[in-house]
């Protein structure tokens, strides 16, 4: 989907117009892949515009950058605060927030303490990330198993949401379309079940929701840690546990999560029919409170929700 500018962009602490946010090609970023970056919804509900997960988020960006040894003079709060005054200002939502660490113009070797740190947060119109968004949902998408192992451990780390770790992304993904599916699932460098190029993976087997633990090279996802304490909340059995590959063929239900992705039902791995090929009633049991809540139906239980006070309720599109 292309992206549809909005007005402003917070930068270092001011707004700039949209225009105005490029960088030099001779960025330590654009040579060496150096940023960290968080990936953040805001919803319309009928009380007005929401952020999911809000602080949640900018800990991980705080974290992404701490791993990389970058320092970021802005608190989690401060970036809060950000977002919040961004998506006022420039008055679009629903929308999807980009807030971006990178290193910047300074020196070209592969050392990047010399290039300075440059903070951005930006947001604009984004619908639908994978899926058809039409009545045939209800289905799921078909995906496979990536030919592309995830990062090994000790190579590229996992937890960082690294702009580096998007080449390996870009990889699964590539090769995932090429072939016709939606999606690629990959498995980590021993040969377990991780995630997807841009999703975490859950499946259900004998009334038992499994996911991926941390160590097996997967992001730890905010909307991984929602459904979690989701599933807890409605008295489902949920276990981090590693997956081998075959579970995927033989688990009841299958499903993505994501900030883009929210809850995306898959019914076939590797065009292997999984449980009855649609969505099935654990997935939307927990899909039902988790877009009830972002939409306003289901009481928000956990506080995951950060009001953007607006004058005017009614969601805008640019
Ligand atoms: N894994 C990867 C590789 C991702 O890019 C994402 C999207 N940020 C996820 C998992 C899901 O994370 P979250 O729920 O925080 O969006």
């Amino acid at each position: 989907m292309a992206i549809q500018k909005t007005d402003k962009i917070w930068h270092n602490g001011k707004f700039i117009p949209w225009e105005d946010a490029t960088l030099h090609v001779m960025s330590h970023v654009v040579n060496y892949g150096s940023a960290v970056f968080e990936g953040i919804r805001c919803y319309a509900l009928p009380t007005g515009p929401a952020i999911l997960r809000a602080p949640e988020h900018m800990q991980r960006l705080l974290d992404s950058a701490k791993i990389y040894r970058i320092d970021v003079s802005f608190s989690r709060d401060d970036l809060v605060k950000a977002m919040v005054e961004l998506i006022r200002s420039n008055g679009i939502w629903p929308c999807y927030i980009r807030p971006i660490v990178l290193r910047g113009y300074g020196e070209i070797g592969v050392s990047p303490f010399k290039s300075p740190t440059e903070v951005y947060v930006i947001n604009y119109p984004w619908g639908k990330y994978l899926g058809h968004g039409g009545p045939g949902d209800d289905e799921g998408v078909d995906v496979c198993v990536s030919s592309w192992t995830r990062m090994a451990p000790n190579t590229l780390p996992a937890m960082a949401k690294s702009a580096a770790n998007y080449m390996n992304g870009q990889l699964i993904k590539m090769e995932a379309i090429i072939n016709g599916y939606v999606e690629g699932i990959a498995l980590d460098a021993s040969g377990y079940v991780s995630e997807g190029s841009g999703e975490n993976l859950f499946l259900v087997r004998q009334d038992t929701l499994m996911t991926a633990p941390l160590g097996n090279s997967v992001l730890p996802g905010i909307t991984r840690d929602s459904i979690i304490k989701i599933a807890r909340a409605q008295g489902i059995a949920v276990v981090e546990q590693m997956i081998p590959r075959e579970m995927l063929y033989i688990a009841d239900e299958v499903f993505f999560t994501g900030t883009a992705a929210e809850i995306t039902p898959i019914r076939s791995v590797d065009k292997v029919k999984i449980g009855a090929g649609k969505t099935g009633p654990v997935t939307k049991s927990i899909q039902k409170e988790f877009m009830g809540m972002l939409t306003g139906v289901v009481p928000d239980r956990f506080g995951w929700l950060t009001p953007v006070p607006v004058a005017n309720k009614q969601p805008v599109g640019v």
